[in-house]
């Protein structure tokens, strides 16, 4: 093991490591943690000295403002091991200036850049064990900040926990995925906080989303809150149409989450000479495309599944069905991402960061 991060961090080992009793071939996502956390306290106007300890609970008060109020944001990323054992990250500072992006927006103050890549760096060092090589495996870090101080008053928390987990994933193959566009539930509204990864936006699309399941779709695409005509985002994803050989996306807003996936995405397609329009996208352009066929894709970009395409959407009762298309876009880029984060193809915009 190395670390020696470059702020203080007490350490804790763990006195045993659960990863022998993990089938690494049979991952369900996001159910394993790996053996260590990282934890760092806010309180009297400061952020503590973090630590790493072994996995284990968090005793809060029951009093905890987050509880009542869900003050609390996070963030989704992963790490890659090379066939020579080097670990990497993929386009970190995003993800570092995002969550203090959303923690400005939640009123939680902003965490240090040194603690965070520090405290990344190290956790993934102990745990690199865990980190297994080959193109379908990563292991997936969540970082995020609770409300921890007990007061039931509607006001910003005094006291905060930061926390990164981390979870091995294997890439899984979801089947078709089939969506409806929202005619009636919005994820985000204009000044509200869409564009943070603020933990109630989730809470709130699970019920539309269990509505849209029973319905036999696996997926809700958002369309705005005031008029439902545009489409903005997939599920918890970014979202592109591909019409003729031409992408579309929307720009981002303070309704739409700036991806780092859907950011690499469009420098990707200017790499490949994809013309890819950032703009607003109608219900209704996307519709006549379906029906011409020009509307050859849709695909969801995010983290944790890189690229999802999407198979058949319906829209006021009506299906659309989107053919199979062998050397899609959606595989064309998500065979770039996932060889540029495993160390396997060029990484000419300097996206990796060295871990290990
Ligand atoms: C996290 C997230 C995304 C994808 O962002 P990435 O940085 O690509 O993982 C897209 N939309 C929403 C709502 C998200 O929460």
């Amino acid at each position: 093991m190395i670390y020696e991060p470059k702020c203080k961090i007490d350490i804790e080992i763990a006195a045993d490591s659960q990863i022998s009793a993990v089938d690494f071939e049979n991952i369900e996502f996001g159910k394993i943690f790996t053996d260590h956390l990282f934890e760092c306290d806010f309180k009297n106007g400061a952020w503590q000295t973090p630590k790493i300890r072994p996995y284990g609970p968090i005793s809060l008060d029951p009093g905890a403002r987050v509880f009542h109020y869900g003050q609390a944001v996070f963030e989704g990323m992963k790490a890659y091991k090379d066939d020579d054992g080097g670990v990497w990250l993929f386009r970190p500072e995003e993800n570092f200036k995002r969550i203090n992006k959303s923690a400005k927006r939640l009123a939680i103050p902003e965490f240090p850049e040194n603690y965070f890549f520090e405290g990344m760096k190290t956790l993934i060092q102990m745990d690199s064990s865990w980190v297994k090589s080959g193109l379908d495996n990563s292991l997936y870090i969540r970082p995020y900040v609770i409300a921890t101080e007990a007061a039931i008053a509607a006001a910003p928390s005094k006291e905060y926990k930061f926390v990164i987990m981390c979870s091995p994933a294997k890439a899984y193959y979801k089947g078709k995925v089939k969506v409806v566009f929202a005619e009636q539930y919005s994820r985000a509204a204009d000044g509200g906080v869409g564009f943070a990864k603020a933990a109630g936006n989730y809470a709130a699309q699970f019920y539309p989303t269990n509505l849209a399941n029973e319905k036999g779709f696996q997926q809700i695409i958002w369309t705005d809150a005031n008029t439902h005509e545009y489409l903005e985002e997939a599920g918890t994803m970014n979202i592109f149409f591909r019409i003729g050989d031409r992408l579309l996306t929307a720009p981002t807003n303070d309704r739409i989450l700036d991806g780092v996936t859907r950011k690499s995405i469009i420098q990707l397609a200017e790499d490949f000479g994809i013309p890819c329009e950032v703009r607003p996208v109608t219900v209704k352009e996307i519709k006549d495309a379906a029906r011409t066929g020009e509307l050859k894709e849709i695909f969801g970009a995010g983290t944790a599944a890189v690229v999802s395409p999407i198979s058949a959407f319906e829209h006021k009762g009506e299906l659309f069905e989107l053919e199979d298309l062998p050397g899609s876009f959606a595989d064309k880029f998500k065979n770039r991402l996932v060889s540029i984060q495993h160390n396997a193809a060029d990484d000419e915009h300097g996206w990796r960061y060295r871990i290990k």
